[in-house]
């Protein structure tokens, strides 16, 4: 077992108003040295904390994937720091270099192109070489795509699986969601848009027709949350075609109650009803097929029945 004393980003700060848009600006001392783990904006760049400008203000170099993307993040926040890339072609390279600067004591901040460094992010690597050589690692939380859209989906977010991406060959994707399958926790995927419509009908095909969200442009001026269920999904991307931006896709566990409204209700057991089933019949198949109770659905049929039978 090996134990770590963390430094805390910055220990206790004096804030004053001050910098631009009025922001507290913090003043005093430097960060211990180290490797920060700095999350950035994944679309509103009002999301950086407070803590991420300090770290970024004082740090001695900024390992970032793309250094466009974080040169911008940095003259959008009005900071000026030496930039050295890190990203999965160079990573070895890249990090013992990374590694030499922090045996020196410097301060270096790691940032990925947007949200939190590790997640489906470069970093992993280097933090295993901190931790191996005993150079005090910290994270300065903040952004992640698989967190906000995880809030937004409505379904279950007590305990959850964060996937990343699926492989992108249907083959291979569809053995990866059978892994899957019966893992008792909501499952959160990162996809990319072009990949959508097939990706939602393996999961359909595979895990079954569960509630599922389509998070896309999280905190970005077309923000948007589709939420529906896995077939339904499917039918509705393979019609609208792939999605512009930025995707995170949220499955609910096996048999979860599913946000199905009332309404939705009402319209299943309809349906089945019209297909031959009988009234009870109807109320198993969708409290099967919903994760509510057979007892409150066959309530709410016997109901729907009466009054439209009146
Ligand atoms: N490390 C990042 C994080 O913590 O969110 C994720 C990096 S991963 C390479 C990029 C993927 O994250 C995108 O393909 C998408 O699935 C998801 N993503 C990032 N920003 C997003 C946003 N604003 N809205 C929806 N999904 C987003």
């Amino acid at each position: 077992m090996a134990r770590q004393r963390q430094t805390g980003a910055t220990g206790p700060s004096v804030e004053v108003d001050g910098g631009p848009e009025g922001r507290p600006r913090r003043i005093g001392s430097k960060p211990a040295a180290g490797l920060y783990l700095v999350a950035t904006p994944i679309g509103n760049i009002r999301d950086i904390t407070l803590r991420a400008l300090d770290v970024l203000a004082e740090a001695d170099m900024v390992a970032c994937e793309d250094s466009r993307v974080t040169g911008k993040l940095l003259m959008l926040l009005g900071l000026k720091r030496p930039l050295l890339p890190y990203h999965e072609h160079n990573a070895e390279k890249a990090g013992r270099e990374l590694m030499a600067h922090l045996k020196q004591g410097a301060v270096v901040a790691l940032v990925s192109d947007a949200g939190t460094p590790l997640v489906s992010d470069p970093g992993w690597a280097l933090v295993r070489a901190c931790i191996e050589e005993g150079v005090p690692v910290t994270a300065v939380p903040g952004p992640s795509a698989a967190l906000a859209a995880l809030q937004l989906s409505g379904l279950p977010a007590d305990r959850f699986l964060f996937a990343g991406f699926l492989p992108g060959k249907g083959a291979a994707r569809r053995a990866v969601l059978k892994e899957l399958e019966s893992t008792p926790a909501s499952l959160v995927f990162y996809e990319a848009p072009h990949r959508l419509p097939e990706t939602l009908a393996d999961m359909a095909a595979v895990l079954g027709d569960r509630g599922a969200a389509v998070a896309r442009e999280l905190t970005k001026m077309h923000e948007e949350v589709v939420r529906g269920r896995l077939f339904e999904l499917s039918q509705h991307f393979a019609e609208a075609g792939p999605p512009r931006g930025e995707v995170v896709v949220v499955v609910a566990p096996p048999g979860a109650a599913t946000p199905v409204t009332p309404d939705d209700l009402d319209r299943r057991l309809a349906a089945a009803v019209a297909g031959g089933a009988s009234i009870k019949d109807a109320a198993a198949l969708i409290a099967a097929e919903t994760g509510h109770q057979r007892r409150e659905v066959y309530a709410r049929a016997l109901k729907l029945f009466r009054s439209n039978n009146e």
